[in-house]
């Protein structure tokens, strides 16, 4: 068994992101800049941001933080972004989510310029993705894609088997699994909380990628021997030994289906880092192409 290691994997990307971002200042040009939006105080979502705008610092790239309080209107809100769709300066518009319930996500997603669209959920920049035009991928899909890649590991042929069909994890990754690009060629079976048999299904997995949010959902007697296993999931459990009395687990049940798989990512330092490493890599991109 080998460790898929997001934390190396996504340090080296981030190099390459950094030399890019430097060069552009060298040239006179201003650096990638991307503006986040956090609504609440989820405190899962204000470390998720706070590690994106640290990321950003790190790779030279210029960043903003809006906090909203959560009682902030859809409307008001739809003008934040609208005023950062506007704004020259701006390159990447994310927006954290969940959103409150009174907020509908859809709206203000659908709100952002798609050119600014770097965590890839924008309708257009999904539908460019299904028909296989160049576009912002999703963030996680795209992050799990490179770390794929830089290991060597081609889904070309494998039978994968993605579990959980979320619009921003688990349906992009199986588009993109199975389009006839060089890290995809896979034939991937898509399951949800519906699927019956999913041992079954699963145990024919080459690949198998859990996208749940169900801890160590994902057990050794559901996968098979040398399986490529990707757990996508942040669970944060109860754990009286540590000091803050939580730790995070994925979707898979590490100790036991380590042992069976031939690579495995493991929470965390999986896909957590990568799926910052593909928010970067379109933030980048946004300010390319915005020239
Ligand atoms: P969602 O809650 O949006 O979707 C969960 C999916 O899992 C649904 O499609 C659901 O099926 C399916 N599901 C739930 N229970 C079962 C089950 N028992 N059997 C089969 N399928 C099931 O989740 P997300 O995709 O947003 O996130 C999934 C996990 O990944 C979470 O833990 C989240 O925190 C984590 N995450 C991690 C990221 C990272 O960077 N590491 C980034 C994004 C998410 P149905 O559609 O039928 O309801």
């Amino acid at each position: 068994m080998q460790i898929l290691d997001g934390t190396a994997v996504s340090a080296h990307i981030r190099e390459q992101i950094k030399a890019e971002s430097m060069k552009m200042l060298a040239e006179g040009k201003r650096a990638p800049h991307l503006a986040a939006i956090l609504v609440g105080e989820d405190a899962a979502s204000q470390v998720y941001v706070g590690s994106k705008v640290r990321t950003c610092e790190e790779l030279g790239f210029g960043s903003t933080l809006l906090r909203f309080d959560a009682s902030i209107s859809e409307q008001a809100l739809l003008d934040e972004v609208r005023k950062l769709n506007e704004h020259p300066g701006v390159d990447g518009i994310l927006v954290q989510l969940p959103l409150p319930r009174h907020i509908s996500s859809d709206a203000v997603i659908n709100a952002i310029n798609p050119a600014k669209d770097v965590d890839g959920f924008h309708p257009i920049s999904q539908g460019r993705m299904v028909l296989g035009q160049p576009t912002f991928l999703p963030a996680t899909p795209y992050g799990i894609l490179l770390m794929l890649q830089h290991y060597g590991i081609s889904p070309s042929g494998m039978n994968c088997v993605v579990i959980g069909r979320s619009n921003i994890v688990g349906t992009p990754m199986s588009i993109l699994l199975s389009r006839n690009t060089p890290t995809g060629n896979a034939t991937v079976t898509l399951t949800h909380s519906k699927t019956r048999n999913l041992g079954e299904i699963c145990r024919e997995a080459d690949l198998v990628v859990a996208a749940i949010g169900q801890p160590r959902f994902v057990t050794a007697d559901m996968v098979k021997e040398g399986a490529i296993i990707v757990d996508v999931g942040m669970n944060r459990i109860a754990d009286p030994t540590r000091k803050s009395g939580t730790r995070l687990v994925g979707d898979v049940d590490f100790d036991a289906v380590a042992p069976k798989s031939s690579w495995i990512t493991p929470v965390p330092k999986g896909v957590g880092p990568m799926t910052i490493c593909g928010l970067m890599k379109n933030t980048l991109l946004a300010r390319q192409l915005a020239n």
